[in-house]
């Protein structure tokens, strides 16, 4: 699915990353651990396409994209990516069903497919009867639940989600990551950054983050 050889990722002098070397497979569940300032923002966002300055090389579905302008990009996110973020970044002033809706926009399908598409995901999340609701009327856990209908509703290849549970209480998390369980089941990639490692053992491997490097194990790690 994914594959980055020796990336590496300055801030001016300050080194972000350095010779990352990563391969994820297809239907795989990944989880990226790594405390705060150690470089999982930055690795997330040059493997879900946010984030074209690196140096090193970048595969998806054995696909570079280097030389990539921006609206081709974004149409490449759009098609075969789906983003979930800690803090849910919904439309505040939008639906559940039109925030959902929000990646169809521009799709060429017919108005009754894009709406089986949407009632599909409202299932698969559990979010049944709340499609009128603004986000400001849902708790937490539901507006993340929207956040990965949204992000699952085009049919990605890969999931890639920062933090999916930091703003979250545990059982809430627990239901958020059953979700995510039976999205891979059901053959999604995903790969999710996590600080909380009850949250990473949902994934089928870890993989950690420290000062920019990345370590395959918890003992490996040089602090
Ligand atoms: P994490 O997601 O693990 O908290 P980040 O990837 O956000 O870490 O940041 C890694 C390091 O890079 C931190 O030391 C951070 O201060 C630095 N950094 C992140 N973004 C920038 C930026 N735009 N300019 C300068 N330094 C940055
Ligand atoms: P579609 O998948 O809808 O047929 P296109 O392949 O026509 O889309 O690409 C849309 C735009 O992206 C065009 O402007 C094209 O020049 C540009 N583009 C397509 N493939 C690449 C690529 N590999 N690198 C850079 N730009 C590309």
């Amino acid at each position: 699915m994914l594959k980055v050889t020796n990336i590496g990722k300055r801030y001016g002098k300050f080194i972000a990353l350095e010779n990352i070397n990563l391969e994820v497979a297809d239907g795989e569940f990944l989880a990226i651990m790594g405390p705060s300032g150690s470089g999982k923002s930055t690795l997330i966002n040059i493997l879900g396409l946010l984030d074209q300055k690196y140096t090193g090389e970048y595969l998806l579905k054995d696909k570079s994209y280097k030389e990539t302008n921006d609206n081709y990009l974004s149409k490449i996110r759009g098609d075969q990516l789906g983003f979930v973020f800690q803090n849910f970044k919904l439309l505040t002033t939008y639906s559940v069903y039109e925030n959902i809706e929000v990646p169809l926009i521009y799709s060429k399908q017919k108005q009754t497919n894009k709406h089986a598409l949407v009632e599909d995901v409202i299932k698969k999340v559990g979010l049944e009867g709340k499609e009128k609701n603004l986000p400001s009327e849902l708790s937490g856990g539901q507006q993340q639940r929207v956040a990965i209908a949204r992000a699952i509703v085009n049919r990605p290849n890969l999931i890639i989600a920062d933090e999916p549970t930091g703003a979250l209480d545990s059982k809430t998390s627990t239901e958020i990551m059953n979700i995510f369980t039976e999205l891979n089941k059901t053959g999604t990639t995903i790969i999710m950054v996590t600080h909380d490692s009850e949250v990473a053992d949902y994934a089928m491997r870890t993989v950690y983050i420290h000062d920019g490097h990345l370590y395959d194990d918890e003992k490996s790690v040089k602090k």
